[in-house]
């Protein structure tokens, strides 16, 4: 039973870094007129985005991440 859980801990640390490279390409973000968040462009969110920028301008600008698209 622990080696099952132990493997399933292996299992989801894995997919969690491979979304974390696989998201290195798309760095780019959006944010909206009057939200606090940065999201991806294709996030249902920030469907109408007023700039584009880089995570890090963004956060740079005091924007957090957005918990639905995880940008
Ligand atoms: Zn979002």
């Amino acid at each position: 039973m622990r080696r099952t859980a132990v493997i399933l801990l292996l299992l989801a640390f894995l997919l969690c870094t491979t979304g974390a490279v696989g998201a290195k390409d798309s760095s780019k973000v959006v944010i909206t007129a009057n939200g606090k968040k940065y999201h991806r462009p294709k996030c249902h969110m920030a469907k109408k985005y007023v700039k584009e920028l880089t995570v890090e301008e963004a956060k740079k600008l005091g924007y957090k991440p957005c918990k639905i698209c995880k940008p």
